[in-house]
């Protein structure tokens, strides 16, 4: 069997440092020097999963090939690795706690108190360990989410501590992520609050392995030395962790560090090359160096928060890349978007994007936007809830449907072109209960899809309960919206476009969950080859 080795990723001083980049920057590395790596995520929440949250809360859900809804992270660790996740790669706290409880149910435990130790614990090291063994993975890079301190954290930091001891210490290391501050008025670095972060991991019983420290400023060797006595961690094991342009400069970064060399050197560990990055170093001097620029707008409703949309930015900078273009991403607020101004706020725009989304927020500033990337010819990309409000856009000023809507929006629409999925009906609980994961899809070879995609059959996340209404089809497809792309078994419409139109495309699934930085996604980027021409 394999020996897995384990690294922990722990954070300190202050949360945002970036933990799931720095984890995914090193799995890059591991990866491209021949180990098979894989990257999980422990949060420390209540919740089964970040499925019921607000992306005001906690940013974009994530969704994987097996239909997890996930932390945002997981979609940086497939971008990174260009290798799909599953409900493996993300456990919270809801979920290991529902898990002990249902055994305790069942009488697993018969006669035995449950506790957080031995019992919660015992489940937090079993799904670490469970997902290096049926992975058959090289290295499983865990990060624990939250800061060192936070009362959530502590079993989890317990777990990491019983399994150090329990695997030994050449298969497993922590690394610590923490903050270096500059004080401009004293125009120095300062090593005090990391100092404390470590203080309080030792207390918990986990002394690092490894220090990756964000910093604004380089860290000299006094300050590494400084570190180094008394974080108790070797001075080549301090790991600058510089502000980069982008986080796709990361991995070079720690590179240069050396963060690959000192984990194999720890986990003894011998790599058959050295880290093999032409592809993504190609990627990067493309998305470095592009030769023009296209204007982009992003509606929807929660564009005041970056990392709500997540995917689609990354998406859409992957796919300038591979058009060698720079995409200007403007975020415009779908409330904001009334008739009369609508044409102002657009006007500038090489291509429309309108973002998935939930509830009736916004919902009629996202019909305009459509509208006006119809009549005007602008390419125009609509994702899962924009495919819908395309779909009612159509209805309502090409076929004269008045009032039609979602179901979803109006109950009582006298046009319910889009409604909900039949096998919706009788849900009642919120949670885990959409159209999840990956669907097939056939689509029709005349069709502006087929050539982008290549192929008439593809397979595409979901994550939605309404769906395109069929009673309409024949109706909407007479009129000039068609319906490109089913699912082959339920015929539920996945894709529709509209041919007397430069671009325009709708899809019910989200394409941004499988763009990668050494696979862009074909619609993505042959819509910002459209936005491109219609400069
Ligand atoms: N609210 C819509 C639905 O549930 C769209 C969901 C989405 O955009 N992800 O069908």
């Amino acid at each position: 069997m394999q020996n897995t080795k384990y690294v922990f990723v722990t954070g300190g001083v202050s949360s945002s440092l970036g933990k799931g980049i720095i984890a995914a920057s090193l799995a890059k590395l591991l990866q491209s020097s021949g180990f098979s790596v894989t990257i999980q995520k422990l949060d420390p929440y209540i919740n089964i999963d970040p499925g019921t949250l607000n992306p005001y809360e906690h940013g974009e859900c994530f969704v994987t090939e097996d239909g997890a809804e996930t932390d945002l992270d997981l979609g940086h660790y497939e971008r990174f690795l260009n290798k799909p996740t599953s409900q493996a790669n993300n456990v919270t706290t809801g979920r290991i706690y529902q898990t002990v409880i249902n055994k305790e149910r069942r009488g697993d435990y018969l006669g035995k108190t449950v506790q957080i130790i031995p019992h919660i614990t015992d489940e937090i090291k079993s799904r670490v360990k469970l997902l290096g063994e049926t992975g058959n993975y090289d290295i499983v890079i865990t990060e624990i989410g939250g800061t060192v301190g936070d009362i959530e954290s502590l079993p989890y930091i317990e777990a990491v501590r019983q399994l150090k001891w329990d695997l030994g210490a050449n298969n497993t290391l922590v690394i610590h992520l923490t903050l270096i501050p500059y004080l401009a008025a004293a125009k120095e670095l300062k090593t005090k609050p990391t100092q404390h972060s470590v203080k309080e991991l030792m207390q918990s019983g986990l002394s690092p392995d490894i220090l990756v420290c964000r910093t604004e400023h380089h860290i000299n060797d006094s300050i590494k030395r400084k570190l180094a006595l008394f974080c108790n961690v070797e001075q080549e094991a301090i790991i600058e962790s510089i502000d980069a342009k982008t986080i796709y400069d990361v991995p070079n970064l720690m590179l240069s560090e050396g963060l690959d060399r000192v984990v194999l050197h720890k986990l003894d560990l011998i790599a058959t090359n050295t880290p093999k990055l032409e592809a993504w170093n190609d990627f990067l001097h493309k998305f470095n160096n592009p030769k023009k620029t296209v204007e982009i707008g992003l509606i929807g409703k929660y564009v005041e928060l970056q990392d709500a949309y997540k995917s689609i930015l990354e998406s859409l900078g992957q796919a300038g890349a591979q058009n060698e273009v720079k995409v200007n991403i403007h975020p415009i607020h779908s409330e904001e978007l009334t008739k009369t101004q609508v044409s102002a706020s657009l006007k500038n725009l090489n291509g429309i994007i309108v973002a998935p989304g939930f509830g009736d927020r916004g919902i009629e500033g996202k019909i305009e936007a459509v509208q006006y990337a119809r009549e005007n010819k602008i390419p125009f990309l609509g994702i899962c809830l924009g495919m819908q409000m395309a779909v009612i856009e159509f209805a309502r000023n090409v076929l004269k449907l008045e009032k039609a809507n979602s179901t979803e929006m109006n109950i009582n629409t006298p046009y319910p072109v889009i409604d909900i999925m039949n096998e919706q009906k009788k849900i009642t609980d919120k949670g885990g209960t959409m159209r999840l994961g990956a669907w097939q899809c056939k689509i029709n070879k005349d069709s502006k899809v087929f050539n982008i995609y290549g192929s008439e059959f593809i397979s595409e996340r979901h994550r939605h309960r309404y769906e395109f209404n069929n009673d309409y089809l024949e109706q909407l497809n007479n009129a000039g919206l068609k319906t490109t792309g089913m699912n082959p078994e339920t015929g539920l419409v996945e894709i529709i476009e509209i041919p007397d139109h430069p671009w325009f495309i709708g899809v019910q699934y989200h394409p941004e969950y499988k763009s990668t930085v050494l696979n862009p996604h074909p619609l993505f980027v042959d819509f910002i080859k459209a936005a491109l021409e219609n400069k």
